[in-house]
């Protein structure tokens, strides 16, 4: 499980700007899904700096949407299945992308791999290689 850090104000103009410890920030309203600053009044979402953040779409759909592309559905049967655009479906997938790569790299490092082991992986990705997007820049 990724350790997420508490939320905190980013009020540029508040006394406890940045501060992590959490005491300062209340849960505004379940609802909106926005926490609130005590100190500042400032309230921000739940989602900040998340897949979530932007989108306005019900989460459900939303994550069985790229959870249909991960399993490799096409691009025009998530959309036809969830019934959204296309381009809908192509927004999700370039913002999820960024946070696929972030926990890749997050969870992929510090492995303590045998020769075999990595000859495995080698095989495995170099037999992707059609599905591999070499203009999608790694983080
Ligand atoms: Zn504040």
């Amino acid at each position: 499980m990724v350790d997420t850090p508490k939320p905190w104000c980013e009020n540029t103009s508040c006394a406890d700007l940045a501060k992590t410890d959490g005491r300062n920030i209340k849960v505004h309203s379940y609802g909106e899904r926005r926490y609130s600053c005590t100190t500042c009044k400032h309230t921000f979402s739940f989602d900040k700096g998340t897949f979530f953040e932007t989108v306005r779409t019900d989460r459900q759909i939303l994550v069985e949407a790229v959870a249909m592309l991960v399993e490799r559905n096409s691009l025009r049967a998530s959309g036809r299945i969830k019934q959204c655009k296309l381009q809908t479906v192509l927004h999700w997938l370039d913002l999820a992308g960024p946070h696929a790569a972030a926990l890749s790299n997050h969870f992929i490092r510090g492995l303590h791999l045998t020769q075999a082991q990595i000859d495995e992986l080698w095989t495995f990705v170099k037999k992707n290689r059609s599905t591999f997007n070499p203009m999608i820049p790694a983080i």
